[in-house]
């Protein structure tokens, strides 16, 4: 590699050139707005805290901030609300801990939608030492309807997508005062005292003109222990997912013909593999969660690139679906290709691999975390996996240089090895609780994001139990 490619690929990787890198929808609705090109056909709305995203982040952070009292809007391209459990199919959860609204959201799962009809005694507050479940897509759907119904301060819109945001030049930082929605093909502002961009690939931010980085950086670049010699500028790959179910009577899973796929069973989070055949048949429910095909995409920011990924990850596909198929099940692939990693929006502190492995937890903690590395085509050293729990900076939820905006989700600033980490669901969703309640006290204390008693909202989240795991 050329040294202008290394350096290009550095500055990628750090987001020194994010800038440039972000897409210019800005300019285009403000720019076409002041020139008269555009024009908002829906009348502006105006609210205290815009959500864009209801994922695993989103949701937690728009029912945390209405909860505070404040008039929330929380907006979803999809159809519907869930985020990757939703369109990915990525219904299993890992790590922890599992506190409170995410753990208020399993509980409903739990009691209501079990696959087996028999809801588990403990899905495990804590990291490891909780059962692993998965759930089907609409239950989460359903179950988050069901949440989002008792919260009277929330407005949900799905379907909306967010195109721009609304930003004023506010010194040495952007002030983000809103977003800008296409609704029936129109644009509709949406006026908000605090945005939370909870969209998953961080677009939000990117629009407000906020640095991010994007892809692997070396090790050197943030003084990790682990990581990639050389910054590559790559993310993790993509996975299809899918759900196959019995559908001809006595059909069984056909395992020993399927070409590299993790399958996991029902509710009772057992694995799928050729020996385990006979037990397997003993207790099968027959709906299987399959980890479909794993390809990497040249560019997760860009539609064409995702579509292209798409297309490889379908056509590696076939095989294990004709096997289902001939052996009498339905194959159901997920609306989305599964995509783990995409922009990382550079705040003012980055968590580091470092912070991980060593359990730091610290003192403007806002959610607590446990999971190891797991970085989907890298091997980790086992030393170097990181087990233990650690607190994640309320400095990583705030952009640099911009006002007005907080991050929720798996974007927060973080090396891209921290991020493998920090993706899990439960871990999304205490970081979008925390969000959710630092936007909502921003309001009520007529401040910004950089302006809030940490030490209040830390004792807002201890009382919401978000601490619960893992303080005495
Ligand atoms: C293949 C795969 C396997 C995984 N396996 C596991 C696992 O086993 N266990 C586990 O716990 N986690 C797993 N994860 C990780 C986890 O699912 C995600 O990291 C997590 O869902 C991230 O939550 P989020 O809220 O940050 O983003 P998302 O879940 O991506 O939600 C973001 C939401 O924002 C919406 N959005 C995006 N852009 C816009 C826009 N411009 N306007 C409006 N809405 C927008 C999206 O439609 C989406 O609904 C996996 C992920 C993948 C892809």
């Amino acid at each position: 590699m050329n040294s202008d490619r290394r350096k290009f690929l550095k500055r990628l990787a750090t987001g020194a050139a994010a800038v440039s890198l972000a897409p210019s929808l800005l300019s285009g609705y403000t720019e076409g707005k002041a020139k008269g090109k555009y024009n908002a056909t829906y009348p502006r709305l105006e609210f205290d805290v815009a959500v864009v995203g209801a994922g695993p982040g989103g949701v937690p952070a728009a029912i945390a901030a209405a909860r505070q009292g404040a008039k929330v809007v929380l907006i979803e391209e999809d159809s519907m609300p869930g985020g990757a459990p939703v369109d990915m199919f990525v219904t299993f959860i890992c790590g922890g801990p599992r506190v409170g609204i995410f753990r208020e959201m399993i509980q409903h799962l739990n009691q209501y939608h079990t696959i087996g009809g028999k809801p588990v005694e403990s899905f495990g507050e804590q990291g490891y030492d909780g059962k692993n479940h998965w759930w089907m897509p609409e239950s989460y759907a359903q179950t988050i309807y069901h949440m989002l119904e008792q919260e009277p301060n929330i407005t949900l819109m799905c379907g909306a997508m967010v195109v721009d945001t609304l930003v004023k030049e506010n010194g040495n930082r952007n002030k983000v005062e809103g977003v800008v929605i296409t609704r029936n093909g129109e644009y509709q502002e949406i006026g908000a005292k605090m945005t939370i961009d909870a969209t998953g690939n961080g677009f939000v931010a990117a629009s407000a003109g906020c640095e991010y980085m994007y892809g692997s950086e070396a090790k050197s670049d943030l003084n990790e222990h682990v990581g990639m010699d050389e910054a590559d500028g790559k993310v993790q790959p993509c996975t299809w997912m899918m759900i196959s179910n019995r559908i001809k009577r006595n059909a069984i899973l056909p395992v020993d013909k399927f070409i590299g796929s993790s399958t996991v069973e029902d509710n009772l989070d057992h694995w799928v593999t050729v020996p385990d055949i006979p037990d397997m048949i003993r207790r099968d429910a027959g709906i299987y969660l399959h980890w479909g095909k794993t390809v990497y995409c040249d560019d997760t920011r860009d539609p064409q690139k995702l579509a292209e990924a798409q297309r490889k990850a379908l056509v590696k596909l076939r095989h294990n679906m004709q096997m289902l198929h001939e052996a009498g099940y339905g194959v159901y692939l997920a609306p989305k290709l599964g995509v783990r990693e995409c922009r990382r929006v550079k705040g003012e502190y980055i968590l580091t691999s470092n912070d991980i492995a060593q359990g730091v937890f610290p003192d403007d903690t806002v959610a607590h975390a446990h999971y190891g590395f797991d970085v989907w085509g890298m091997k980790i050293p086992e030393e170097l996996k990181g087990t233990q729990p650690y607190g994640i900076p309320y400095r990583s939820l705030i952009p640099l240089n911009t006002e007005g905006l907080v991050t929720a989700g798996r974007i927060i600033s973080s090396s891209r090895i921290a991020h493998s980490s920090v993706r899990v669901q439960p871990i999304c969703a205490n970081i979008g609780e925390a969000a959710g309640v630092a936007a909502a006290l921003a309001v009520k204390h007529n401040t910004n994001s950089r302006g809030i008693d940490v030490k209040k909202l830390q004792a807002i989240l201890r009382n919401n139990g978000l601490f619960s795991a893992f303080e005495q």
